[in-house]
Order: C-alpha cells, then sequence, then structure tokens
C-alpha cells in the first residue's frame, strides 16, 4: 500500500494539469447519500429512477418538484459542508499546477471547498431553469414555494440536475479538458454510470498517466496505472505526506 502511495504522490507531484474525476464517495463525508451507486439511495425504491426522469417531469411536473424534493433532500443543501476529501483536491491546486475536476456530483460541494474549474458533469442542485423561456432560478427561489414556476411566463421550472433520459451536455468538455492533462486521478467513484464511465477509457487512449482511489473494485481497474483499494478519508492523509515528500526531490 505505502509502495502505491509513494508512487502515486509521485505521479501527482510530476502533474502540471491534472485532471480530478470525482464520485458519490468524495461527499459520502459530507453527509451526502450516494444517490446512484447499488447501496445507495436509488436501490432503497426502484421507482426513483423512473421519478427522477426526463419523462416523469414532462409527464407530471407537479407531482415530480414533490418527490424531487424529498429524494435529494434540497431543504438541507445549504447544511451541508465540505470534508477532508474537497479540500484535499482543492490544495492539489498548488504552485504552476493547474487542477480540473469533472465530477459526477450534484452537491456543489468542490465549490464550496473553493476550487474554481469544475465540470459538474450531472448538473447542479442548486439551480432551476425554465424550460420555455430558459430563465434561471436560484436555489433559494425554488425553495420558496413547493412548485416553483418561472415568474415570467409560469411554466414550471426544470432542476439543473441531469436527470435519467436527460442529454449529458457536458461530456465533449469533459474530453476536452482531458485532452490538455498529463494525469488523471480518479476519486470514489465505482464507474458504473455512463457516459462519465467512458472517461477513464478517453484517458487512456491519450495515454495519460492515471491513478484510481475507490473503496471498492471497479469493472474499470485494468484502465489504471496505479488502483488503490480502500477509505478515502483514511488513504488521502498519507497520500498527502508522501505528495509533501515526493515535491521536495
Ligand atoms: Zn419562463
Amino acid at each position: 500500500m505505502r509502495e502505491q502511495l509513494i508512487r502515486a504522490a509521485e505521479e501527482l507531484a510530476r502533474s502540471q494539469k491534472l485532471v480530478v474525476l470525482t464520485g458519490a464517495g468524495v461527499s459520502t463525508a459530507s453527509g451526502i447519500p450516494d444517490f446512484r451507486s447499488n447501496d445507495g439511495l436509488w436501490s432503497q425504491d426502484l421507482t426513483r429512477e423512473d421519478y427522477m426522469s426526463n419523462e416523469y417531469f414532462f409527464y407530471d411536473p407537479v407531482d415530480f418538484w414533490k418527490k424531487y424534493k424529498q429524494i435529494f433532500r434540497v431543504k438541507l443543501l445549504k447544511q451541508y459542508e465540505p470534508n477532508f476529501v474537497h479540500y484535499f483536491i482543492n490544495e492539489l491546486e498548488s504552485g504552476s499546477r493547474q487542477v480540473s475536476i469533472i465530477t459526477q456530483n450534484v452537491d456543489g460541494l468542490h465549490e464550496k471547498a473553493g476550487s474554481s474549474r469544475i465540470i459538474e458533469y450531472h448538473g447542479s442542485l442548486d439551480k432551476a431553469t425554465c424550460p420555455y423561456c430558459q430563465k434561471a432560478y436560484s436555489m433559494d427561489y425554488v425553495l420558496a414555494d413547493e412548485i416553483p414556476r418561472c415568474e415570467g411566463c409560469t411554466t414550471i421550472l426544470k432542476p439543473n440536475v441531469v436527470l435519467f433520459g436527460d442529454l449529458i451536455t457536458a461530456h465533449d468538455e469533459a474530453e476536452a479538458v482531458i485532452d490538455q492533462a498529463d494525469c488523471l486521478l480518479v476519486l470514489g467513484t465505482s464507474l458504473k454510470v455512463t457516459p462519465f464511465s467512458f472517461l477513464p477509457e478517453y484517458a487512456r487512449n491519450q495515454g495519460i498517466p492515471s491513478i484510481l482511489i475507490n473503496n471498492e473494485p471497479t469493472i474499470k481497474d485494468y484502465l489504471f496505472d496505479e488502483v488503490i483499494l480502500g477509505d478515502l478519508n483514511r488513504l488521502l492523509p498519507p497520500l498527502k505526506k508522501e505528495l509533501k515528500n515526493a515535491a521536495t526531490y
């Protein structure tokens, strides 16, 4: 394990344009449930996936909003705080190293931790948009009424979270960021959700060195130069230490 952390630290220390992919495992320590993984929220009730879909939103937007607010516990959103993992990623942005984050998380915690180059691949909970006139609204506005409507045209708003069945509009942007990268670090994701899970393969095809740290093996482990299995909160402190050692060479 130590050897792996040292090799990972050396790779990270060399990187000038690092891309970090993050998944639910990064936010669980902030108390945010894993919405999509097997032991997360979705699997407790199969119909959640049906409700949180583009199809259901347009079929019954009133009921959609009731379920949405419940499932994503949006009232609690402001209480969630970044954890050690978010700050670790933010601190990687040191010296001349540029760090871009591509996250599957919709909780906005990377931004709250101070990171600035973030692609929210599955959208974000903190905004909603009018599907008719495209006017954007804040979370406060969304929470003010049970069913949020556009103040201009009264159309029921659509959340900026990517729903099942929605197009992923950030994929090209994510690939463009990987094109510029010299190292890929993947944290806290089982890489089961497509097309996000295609990104490590894309990086591999560009010959970019890659590191995966996750609490369980993934079906994409073979794509990585270094696979470190274990709890992020336990592994990142020693990695941080090795990174300091590596940086002083
Ligand atoms: Zn409108």
